[in-house]
């Protein structure tokens, strides 16, 4: 039986016991390594527009930039060569859409050479401005991190002295989605995210009911703390019969900016490099030290794992809570990111709304 530390928090929502549900999935015994990252993330800029109090990137030390376009495209030649159903994701730590043009002539790039899933992560501040470039047809899934559902929280959690908050957020999710209606287009999934935690948690199920009547995928899951670089997260388990296999490194890759691939999505800060893509291929760091470490995941050796594995509690966040606004987009939407990946940790349910405590 798995002790299940949680926050401290005064009313047991819902949505807390599904954190407490989350925390206890296991990974499939069943994992096993594959020949190329079923996801590669691609730190497009570490620049961003905000600075928010649970983003790693709030407390990086490793220097900031913006990732040359010879390393993007060299990133980009590999996986449409090698595995185009290798999902893109060109957002890490930074706010991707900063770039502009750029940004959106990198995915068509990535697309003319063949790569066949697209992912954008955004905070959503400046999707009302890009609406018409996201609709391109190369972006396949747009995830909007909103993490909040009134204006004091977004401004609390994500602060920031140029943007338009969360009015401005929910703006430009609506103005896409109507302008996806207004063109007929199956493309892209479009995302809502709320990370739940002591600042946020009051506000999950209004956010949840807010969306639940529109055409967008619901995603709520608990905060990470980026391996160690998020001050907090002592109360979760790092040691000891409850700990299972990460699910961070068994299908992601993580290139920074300046070509650095890291040991997972959560070493935001660079505690483990793994190699450079100027050096080595995607492929051969894939199965180099980066597979050493998934192995010694797989065997539960957990003492004999890089110390960032070890010191790290991020192993019981990786999965989330989906809702969808209809049993065909949950299909579709099924479809698209178990193509090519070997492990998909929450099929998700319908809009719900009963099932939401008052
Ligand atoms: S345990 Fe932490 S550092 Fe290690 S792979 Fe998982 S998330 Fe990354």
């Amino acid at each position: 039986m798995i002790e299940v530390a949680t926050e401290p928090v005064q009313k047991e929502t819902l949505y807390r016991r599904m954190l407490k549900e989350i925390v206890e999935v296991k990974p499939s015994p069943d994992l096993c390594h594959t020949q190329f990252p079923p996801q590669v993330v691609i730190e497009s800029t570490a620049a961003c527009n905000q600075n928010c109090t649970f983003c790693g990137r709030s407390y990086l030390e490793r220097p900031k930039g913006h990732m040359p376009r010879a390393i993007y495209n060299r990133i980009v030649d590999e996986i449409a060569r090698e595995s185009p159903l290798t999902e893109i994701l060109p957002a890490y730590m930074g706010e991707a859409l900063l770039l502009g043009d750029e940004l959106f002539d990198r995915m068509a790039t990535a697309r003319r050479l063949g790569c066949r899933k697209i992912t954008l992560n955004t905070n959503g501040t400046l999707v009302e401005k890009h609406v018409d470039r996201l609709l391109e047809g190369n972006i396949d899934r747009i995830s909007v991190s909103c993490d909040a559902h009134t204006e004091a929280t977004h401004r609390l959690v994500r602060p920031a002295k140029k943007t338009s908050g969360l009015e401005g957020v929910y703006r430009g999710v609506h103005k896409l989605l109507e302008e996806r209606a207004r063109r007929g287009l199956a493309r892209p999934f479009v995302e809502v995210g709320f990370t739940v935690f002591g600042e946020t948690e009051h506000e999950v199920d209004d956010f949840v009911r807010y969306w639940s009547s529109h055409d967008v995928i619901i995603k709520t899951r608990p905060k990470g703390f980026h391996a160690g670089t998020v001050p907090g997260g002592d109360y979760r388990i790092t040691t000891g019969e409850g700990r299972t296999p990460c699910g961070w490194l068994v299908d992601t890759m993580t290139v920074l900016w300046n070509g650095n691939v890291v040991l997972c999505a959560a070493d935001v800060d660079a505690k483990f490099i793994a190699g450079n893509i100027e050096q080595s291929s995607l492929r051969e760091m894939w199965n180099a030290s980066l597979k050493w470490v998934r192995e010694m995941h797989f065997r539960r050796r957990f003492g004999d794992l890089p110390e960032i594995c070890r010191k790290c509690t991020d192993w019981q966040s990786r999965s989330s809570h989906t809702f969808y606004p209809n049993e065909a987009t949950k299909a579709a939407y099924l479809d698209f990111v178990r193509a090519g990946r070997m492990v998909v940790y929450d099929a998700g349910s319908v809009h719900a709304l009963p099932e939401i405590d008052p």
